[in-house]
């Protein structure tokens, strides 16, 4: 008979552990729930924490996941292992039992169905049992891994917090690392400021030894100069007191010096007085190339060689019936001077200079040139059209010697300012020759300065300051431009008119409180040749009012030096814008010009005899004399200005 079939269940393998059956304590041990697992570590305590690093709050003592593995997961899920091993177990007593039921029972003999149902029935109800435990055991692995995943997700949450805490951690750590930054830049300025203070710091000290040194050695100087200080002041106080006696003698030296001036001023007029407040000079001009060629001589002109003031004219005297010539006619005249054709302008001036200085002194002083048309007045008052220093007339001289005048005096105390005006006298009519004659003023008028005053003025006429003698020759030329225009509209008007050039002279003396006014006329006067009987009218009436003009300078002349109560002043233009300059201590010169061809001897009489009227006539001389020896008068005003005796 063959053995009884063997289980058809599957067996599975048995552990050699487990060969034995195991007991009911076995199995009532493998079907018990497993003991729990021990509780998680917590991280705090399982990870070693690096010392000064703090764990971030909120993290301290809180449960933290095992580190992943089986390990890990065998200890995360408790009971997990023994879960297993039960399943391990479980199969365990199937072989148990099929080992028993092959070898530790009785075989059942092969007829024994019965027997063996039953085995079998046991078996299986082993099995039931066992599938039911498993059962219950998948029911718990579940369990726990549902515990597990709710588990899981707490630790995601924890992870996700430490994660963002972390982030936060890594923020503030990149500020605190931009801040390092920032400080260790600041600290490089820093450091390098501290460097260039220290070096500026080590110049600075060299500086400052320098300059102690430089103290010490000015120290020493400053003593030394203290001891020559102290010497100074000694030898300053001499000084002073010797400049003290050196300005008191200064004052004496001025104050002899002021006498002396006026000293000066005195004796120089005294000397003109002497010599006439009146005086006559002739002159008499040279042949112009012209007249040299024509052959034209100077034979009846004679200038005594003895007598430098002598003029003698000869002159063919004709028979009654004029065929027969009788002889010559002498004609001697006497003036203070005659200049022969031969004199420069510089030789005239020489003579006239002290006139100058007479006006500088405060006295007016006129000259005037007579004569006729071509005798050479023009020449003589101006110079020739093309000027040099050779040719250069009376005014450009007299005004040239005012100003050097006026320079030496400085020194003396004495100020001086000038103004000059020009304007001629034609038909009695006044016209400002310093002006154009579009721009000319209508009628100008002889007025008086004002009710009080005698003295009088020419209201808009143009008077013009100046200080040198160039701007003198521009209003020179200026005039000569002005009356060269006329020229050309009226027959040589120049030569029917009178023209009259002022300078206006004021000095100052401050420190003495003395000033004195006065001043320089230089006329060249109107030809004062008579009439042509072939004349024009309007020649007629030119020729009237110059003859009417020069005989009433004649008469006022005449009349000062008569003393006569009345003096003609108004009854001409020309004297009556004199009249300040006229009589008194006024000075007066006049030039009678000479032509010099025999053609013009009829003239050359005429102009002669009147100079001669007038040479003997004397001014003011006689007055000066009565106020004692000619003494100056001591008030503030200085010399003759503006004391003209008036019209009586
Ligand atoms: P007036 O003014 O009397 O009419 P000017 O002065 O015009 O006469 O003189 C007439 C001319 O004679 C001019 O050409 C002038 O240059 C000349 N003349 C006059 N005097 C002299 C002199 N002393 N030397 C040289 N030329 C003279
Ligand atoms: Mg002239």
């Amino acid at each position: 008979m063959d053995p009884p079939p063997a289980s058809r269940l599957p067996v599975p393998k048995r552990a050699p552990a487990a060969e034995a059956a195991p007991g009911p304590e076995q199995k009532r041990a493998r079907l018990q729930p497993p003991a729990r697992a021990r509780p998680p570590r917590r991280l705090a305590s399982a990870r070693p924490q690096r010392p000064g690093s703090a764990a971030p709050p909120g993290l301290a003592g809180r449960p933290l996941a095992p580190p992943p593995g089986p390990a890990a997961h065998a200890a995360s899920a408790p009971g997990a292992a023994s879960r297993l091993a039960v399943a391990a177990a479980t199969a365990a007593p199937k072989t148990g039992r099929a080992l028993e039921l092959g070898g530790g029972k009785k075989k059942r003999a092969p007829w024994d169905l019965k027997g063996q149902v039953s085995d079998l029935q046991a078996e299986l109800k082993i099995y039931k049992e066992e599938v039911q435990q498993l059962r219950k055991g998948g029911q718990e692995l579940e369990e726990q891994r549902q515990e597990l995943l709710a588990r899981n997700g707490d630790l995601d949450r924890q992870l996700q917090a430490v994660k963002s805490e972390l982030h936060v951690s890594q923020e503030q750590a990149q500020q605190r690392l931009e801040e390092v930054k920032e400080l260790s830049d600041l600290k490089h300025q820093l450091e390098q400021q501290l460097t260039d203070t220290t070096r500026t710091n080590k110049e600075l000290e060299g500086t400052n030894k320098d300059l102690e040194m430089a103290k010490r050695d000015l120290s020493a100087l400053l003593e030394a100069r203290e001891g020559d200080l102290a010497q100074s002041t000694q030898e300053n106080r001499e000084l002073k007191a010797q400049v003290t006696t050196l300005l008191q003698a200064a004052t004496q030296r001025e104050d002899q010096l002021h006498q002396l001036e006026m000293d000066r001023r005195r004796l120089h007029n005294l000397v003109l007085e002497l010599k006439g407040n009146i005086r006559v000079f002739c002159r008499v001009r040279p042949l112009l190339p012209s007249e040299q060629e024509a052959g034209k001589g100077l034979e009846h002109l004679h200038f005594p060689p003895q007598d430098n003031g002598a003029l003698v004219l000869s002159r063919p005297e004709e028979s009654h019936t004029g065929r027969s010539c009788k002889g010559n006619t002498r004609y001697d005249f006497s003036f203070d001077r005659v200049f022969p054709p031969a004199c420069s302008q510089a030789d005239v001036f020489e003579e006239i200079a002290q006139l100058v200085q007479s006006a500088l002194d405060g006295y007016h002083v006129c000259i005037f040139a007579y004569g006729q048309t071509g005798s050479g007045k023009t020449y003589t008052m101006e110079g020739p059209d093309n000027l040099d220093q050779e040719t250069l007339g009376m005014i450009p001289r007299a005004v040239r010697q005012v100003f050097q005048g006026a320079r030496e005096l400085e020194p003396k105390g004495w100020e001086y300012s000038f103004s000059a005006s020009f304007l001629e006298i034609y038909n009695e009519g006044l016209r400002d020759l310093l002006v154009g004659r579009s721009d000319q003023a209508p009628d100008l008028e002889i007025r008086r300065v004002s009710q009080a005053s005698e003295d009088l003025h020419v209201p808009n006429l143009r008077c013009v300051p100046v200080a040198s003698e160039e701007e003198v020759l521009k209003l020179l030329h200026t005039a000569k431009a002005n009356r060269s225009v006329a020229k050309t509209i009226q027959n040589d008007r120049s030569s029917r008119s009178h023209s009259v050039f002022q300078l206006c002279i004021k000095g100052y003396n401050t420190d003495r409180a003395l000033r004195c006014a006065s001043v320089l006329s230089l006329v060249d006067l109107a030809g004062s040749e008579r009439l042509k009987p072939q004349s024009k009218s309007e020649r007629l009436r030119e020729t009237q009012a110059i003859n009417a003009s020069l005989s009433t300078l004649g008469l006022v002349i005449l009349a000062l030096s008569k003393k006569e109560p009345h003096v003609p002043y108004r009854n001409s233009k020309l004297t009556h814008l004199l009249q300040n300059s006229l009589g008194g201590n006024s000075k007066m010169l006049m030039f009678v010009n000479i032509a010099p061809l025999e053609e013009n001897i009829g003239e050359s009489l005429n102009s002669l005899r009147f100079a001669s009227t007038v040479n003997q006539c004397h001014i003011g001389t006689a007055p000066a004399h009565k106020k004692g020896g000619g003494g100056l008068p001591r008030t503030s005003d200085v010399g003759g200005g503006g004391k003209g005796p008036g019209p009586n």
